[in-house]
């Protein structure tokens, strides 16, 4: 949540609990109200923050009541999680799996298949490729798997 930005951060950081209004928190917070709105749209978007809608009676304007919901961050964070990991998975099993070529110049890198159709020449300069040691590559994949997974 990045696009939050430091003065959205700084509401977040003063919000009162329970339900608000936006105004009440612009006052708590200092923050510009036209922020505070689209901080409070950017949770909602997130699924971090909830509103209800209360009708005020006399004026018959609608105000918006909103609460922070920060319960589902860990879900949200397991799930980005779990999404690197099988993508990360996916790129260590390819690396692991397949031979490599490369051309010296820095062209291309071919699986050996496409280098054996190509008679081992960079299809981009026609330089001999050479054998490609992915292991430096892969410990470092590995590495990245095993940090996230102790996180
Ligand atoms: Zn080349």
């Amino acid at each position: 949540m990045s696009h939050v930005g430091e003065e959205g951060l700084k509401m977040i950081e003063e919000i009162p609990e329970g339900e608000v209004k936006d105004e009440e928190i612009a006052a708590k917070s200092g923050v510009p109200l036209n922020t505070v709105r689209r901080t409070l749209f950017i949770l909602y978007e997130n699924k971090f923050a909830i509103y209800r809608r209360e009708k005020d009676p006399n004026s018959g304007w609608l105000t918006y009541l909103w609460h922070l919901d920060f319960s589902n961050i860990e879900h949200q964070l397991m799930k980005e999680k779990k999404k690197l990991l099988r993508n990360l998975k996916v790129r260590l099993d390819f690396e692991e799996n397949n031979v490599f070529y490369t051309c010296p110049q820095g062209c291309v890198r071919l699986l050996f298949n496409e280098a054996t159709e190509t008679e081992f020449l960079c299809p981009m300069c026609g330089e001999d490729l050479v054998y490609y040691d992915n292991s430096r590559f892969i410990r470092v994949l590995k590495k990245r798997v095993d940090d996230l997974n102790s996180t």
